[in-house]
């Protein structure tokens, strides 16, 4: 038997999410993004939900400061919580619901190696694309117009029938004339509409799986019991027990890139004060700056939108 469904607009879904405590919202259709390995049936509609994070911790220039990946954690916490309480909102009106959040891998695709990167199931950047909520930068990070790169996101799929969002057609991102996520990176990770992710997982998530099995690996290697449990009881021992507890350093960390970057309406008045130098920029990530061209490759211009002419 068909469960009763209530009729719903995507206007009604935004406003539900946004009352739940959303900062933006956008509908993508789930046939763009190829949905079909998370769920065959509940997917015909991704739901992109955005958090914006704090300026306070955006304002703290370092990379590796725990208060930033507290916060961030945090905020990712709220937002899960909105995206639950909307699943429960969509199946109470006779829709079955899914939730993707922002750093599920397939474990079937882990192959014994911490350190090798392993793309997200569902890249959720992308699907805010689709969604109509911002574009792509030059390293691959979500920009949106009111708080530019500086939002966590999920999404909620759902076979709901209703109207999706169109991509934006113009590029927030300023390209290689700005740089300065480019200048800021500690990894040293961002290329031109790229990112070096095996540079860039050490410090976004610095102390995740492959740190915790490095120092893991060091401690079973040490050569005498005294110094094993020297090792147990360090700071390193530490910082990953804290991180386990509440995730923050792993699902959570460096943001230097996305706090520098001057798109979006809360830059001028929250952070443009605090971030006008940039101490980690050097003569090389001038040069390779200055060598890059702009020029948008063919795969991602659908995501990075075509370029303003500065
Ligand atoms: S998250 Fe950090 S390491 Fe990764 S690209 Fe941004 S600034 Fe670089
Ligand atoms: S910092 Fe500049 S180059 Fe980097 S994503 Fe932002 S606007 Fe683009």
């Amino acid at each position: 038997m068909e469960i009763y469904k209530k009729p719903l607009t995507a206007a009604e879904i935004k406003a539900k999410a946004r009352e739940l405590g959303a900062d933006l919202v956008g509908i993508a259709d789930g046939a763009k993004l190829d949905t079909s390995h998370i769920t065959q049936l509940d997917g015909d509609r991704a739901i992109v939900l955005a958090k914006r994070l704090n300026d306070g911790v955006a304002r703290i220039r370092r990379w590796d400061d725990r208060h930033k990946y507290y916060n961030d954690e945090l905020a990712l916490t709220h937002l899960e919580e909105t995206s639950l309480e909307l699943v429960y909102w969509l199946e109470d009106c006779g829709y079955p619901a899914v939730i993707v959040p922002p750093t599920h891998v397939d474990p079937s695709q882990y192959q014994d190696r911490p350190k090798e990167h392993l793309a997200p199931m569902l890249s959720l950047p992308h699907a805010a694309v689709e969604a109509g909520m911002g574009t792509l930068g030059l390293n691959l990070q979500l920009l949106t117009p009111e708080y530019g790169p500086r939002i966590i996101l999920t999404a909620v799929l759902c076979s709901v029938p209703v109207e999706c969002d169109q991509p934006m057609k113009d590029a927030l991102c300023l390209g290689p004339t700005c740089g300065r996520c480019l200048k800021t990176c500690p990894g040293d990770a961002v290329l031109e509409w790229d990112r070096d992710w095996a540079k860039c997982d050490p410090h976004r998530s610095p102390h995740g799986f492959a740190q915790l099995t490095e120092h893991l690996d060091r401690i079973i290697e040490a050569n005498d019991a005294a110094t094993r449990k020297q090792m147990l009881r360090s700071e390193t021992s530490f910082n990953l027990w804290q991180s386990i507890l509440r995730g923050s350093g792993v699902i959570t960390g460096c943001r230097r890139c996305a706090d520098v970057c001057p798109v979006g309406a809360d830059y001028e008045q929250m952070l443009a004060s605090a971030h006008q130098e940039i101490p980690e920029n050097t003569p090389a990530k001038e040069r390779r700056l200055s060598a890059m061209t702009g020029a948008v490759p063919e795969k991602h211009r659908r995501f990075i939108g075509v370029l303003k002419q500065i």
